[in-house]
């Protein structure tokens, strides 16, 4: 008959051979915990083999010399120790972020383990830890440091992961209790027997308890990032929000991502994600991090975490001015930062989740590199309004009422409509007009752009196809390319397309883009914009005098006009610097063989000053307002004849 002992052995050893088969094939996950459970697998597996070989010479099933026995023990303690720190690190990771933490704090970790095994190297000669004598192993005068360190490294992990059991799931808290009463169990049973039976048993159900909770984490957990997910965060705001200790929730939006995940290569769109996951690991100093897709990340911070938000903002900062790696490009990113204060209990479990979703929704207001936003500066009017212009989009796509409207541009020379810009309108059923000021954002936030601006491309050249432009005394109509359109890197075949489809000439039509458009990969941009001026089109530069307007910049790009925006022609009639920088602005632009439009003219005096200053084209309300295409038609031939 097989001997109990070692099929006991055989038996275990054949669970970690179906534990190491699930951990290697179940997911593949590059997570650092799971690198460490590894390693506490393999030792374990050795250390059974080891207990093989124990219990073969304890029953004199092999012969053996009094060298074998000490290096049966030697392995048996370096193992039993190796796996006590491996459990320690392994907890330390899988709650913290101990990989991330300085060398010094690492070697620290480290030492105590080094040291044991020093002694325990040098115990057949020394007899510190232990030692063999006449076929019989004993413990030496030290081995209760043995037992004290392996010890001390699963009490450190313990309290470790009780403290930070709230930041974590529910099942996690639940599993260290275990493992500290199995932790328990061993202790006392070594204290009162002086012999590791019940570590051999309990050493096995750890292994298992562990694999359970690694696999139950996972679904926590974002693949990409290793970082918590939103399955986690809700556990956690359900959980915690409203008791004290809390202080804030971030949510950290990159901007535009959803047009990355659109235009770009996917796996390297996700390597920046993983890259901006690090960093906020790294800034976040010690509190609780959660990634939920879509280039959004939350934070929360709690009392006692010791984080500095702005250390952390300023990190952020330096680390946004300069451009990231994308396809081998280099890309500008821009955060928006939505800070949710959770200490005075104005935000608690019943509203969270509005002010969380009203902090997503907000639409961005400024071209900082970090946009910071405070959960006590909006209320939830803004999330209504917001969500509501969203279905209005939806409607407005799905039942086809959105219209263009065209409004006449004016030569100063010859006081003939020279040409039009087409403006976007929607009039929603439920909402009424919407302006494109408000819904344009949005659509770019959540992706529409592109759909709404098929439809802008559409009508605008059928427009051109139904009416001899040319012949009306006109040189073309004016299109507007949201940023996100002229990343769009189908937009030369899409532009391409429609020539086609319409049979139009492309130079009766002219494309304004604006500088916002350059916080994105200005060299492709340039590349795209070539390509589709080979095509035929022509550029305006829109809304010149809001950003940072740089002259030389602006003369990289491939525009012949450049459309003054109406903020600083408006700011010529009430301040003299502003005067003066328009007429400068206009013979600079002159200079270089550019056009210029004015826009916002809305009365006789503006327009003779402007004509004065030898601005080219003038557009406004002092001529038309932007008018369905019938009685911008009219308009036109009454003016022109
Ligand atoms: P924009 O390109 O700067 O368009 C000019 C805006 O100034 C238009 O506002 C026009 O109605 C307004 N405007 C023109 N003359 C005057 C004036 O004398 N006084 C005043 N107060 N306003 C004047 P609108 O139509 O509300 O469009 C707002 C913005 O929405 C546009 O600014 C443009 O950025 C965007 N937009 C409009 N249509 C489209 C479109 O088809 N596609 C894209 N991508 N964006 C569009
Ligand atoms: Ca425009
Ligand atoms: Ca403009």
């Amino acid at each position: 008959m097989i001997n109990m002992k070692i099929a006991y052995n055989l038996l275990i050893l054949s669970i970690l051979v179906v534990c190491i088969w699930f951990v290697y094939v179940s997911v593949d996950s590059k997570a650092y915990y799971r690198k460490i459970y590894r390693g506490i697998l393999w030792a374990a597996v050795l250390m059974y083999l080891n207990r093989l070989l124990a219990v073969s010479m304890e029953q004199d099933l092999i012969s053996y010399g009094e060298w074998m026995l000490a290096a049966e023990r030697l392995v048996h303690y370096f193992l039993t120790l190796a796996i006590y720190t491996l459990y320690a690190y392994f907890i330390f990771c899988l709650v913290g972020q101990f990989h991330y933490y300085s060398r010094k704090r690492k070697i620290a970790f480290w030492s105590v383990n080094l040291a044991v095994n020093v002694l325990l190297i040098t115990s057949p000669w020394t007899h510190a830890i232990f030692y063999v004598e006449d076929g019989v192993a004993y413990h030496g005068k030290l081995f209760f440091i043995l037992i004290l360190t392996r010890g001390i490294y699963a009490l450190l992990a313990t309290v470790y992961a009780l403290m930070k059991r709230k930041l974590m799931i529910k099942i996690f808290g639940q599993s260290i209790i275990l493992l500290a009463v199995f932790a328990v169990i061993q202790v006392t049973q070594f204290l009162i027997c002086h012999d590791e039976t019940m570590y051999y048993s309990t050493l096995i159900v750890n292994i298992i308890i562990f694999l359970l909770t690694i696999t139950m984490v996972e679904f926590y957990k974002d693949s990409t990032t290793e970082l918590l997910n939103k399955k986690a965060f809700r556990q956690f705001i359900d959980r915690e929000i409203g008791k004290p200790g809390n202080e804030a929730v971030y949510l950290i939006k990159l901007k535009n991502y959803e047009y990355l995940r659109d235009n770009c290569y996917e796996p390297s769109v996700m390597v920046l994600v993983r890259q901006l996951a690090e960093y906020m690991k790294e800034y976040s100093m010690l509190s609780s991090i959660y990634y939920f897709e879509d280039g959004k990340f939350g934070i929360v911070v709690r009392q006692k975490d010791r984080f500095d938000e702005n250390t952390f903002l300023d990190r952020l900062k330096e680390r946004f001015c300069v451009p990231f790696e994308l396809n081998g490009a280099s890309i500008n990113l821009t955060l928006f930062v939505a800070v949710l204060d959770v200490r005075n209990g104005k935000i608690n479990k019943d509203n969270f989740y509005r002010y969380f979703a009203v902090c997503d929704g907000l639409k961005y207001r400024s071209n900082e590199l970090i946009e910071v936003v405070r959960s006590d500066s909006f209320g939830i009017d803004e999330l209504q309004r917001y969500r509501n212009i969203e279905d209005a989009i939806e409607r407005a796509l799905a039942e086809h009422e959105f219209e263009m409207y065209y409004q006449p541009i004016i030569s100063t020379q010859t006081g003939r409509v020279v040409s039009a810009e087409a403006l976007i309108r929607l009039t929603d059923r439920l909402m009424g007009f919407v302006s494109p000021e408000e819904f344009i954002p949005i659509s770019e936030n959540n992706g529409k752009i592109l759909e709404i601006s098929e439809y802008v491309i559409d009508s605008v050249f059928r427009f051109v196809k139904e009416n001899d432009i040319a012949a009306m005394g006109m040189e073309f109509v004016e299109m507007n390319l949201s940023a996100m359109q002229c990343m769009d890197k189908n937009l030369t075949e899409k532009l391409q397309y429609y020539i086609h489809k319409y049979d139009i000439d492309p130079r009766r039509i002219n494309l304004e883009i604006t500088e916002t458009a350059t916080n994105f990969d200005e060299h492709r941009l340039k590349e795209q914009l070539l390509d589709i001026k080979k095509l035929g089109f022509t550029f305006s530069l829109d809304d010149y005098g809001t950003g940072y307007s740089n002259l030389v910049r602006v003369l990289e790009y491939p525009v012949d006009v450049i459309k003054l925006d109406k903020s600083i022609v408006w700011a010529a009639f009430t301040d003299r610097d502003s005067f003066v920088t328009i007429k400068n602005l206009i013979s600079m632009f002159h200079d270089v063989r550019r056009k210029l439009v004015a826009e916002g003219v809305e009365n006789e005096e503006q327009m003779i000053t402007l004509k004065e200053l030898g601005c080219d084209y003038v557009q406004g309300y002092y001529y038309s307002r932007p008018v369905p295409k019938t009685a911008f038609i009219e308009y036109t031939k009454s003016i022109n004849n």
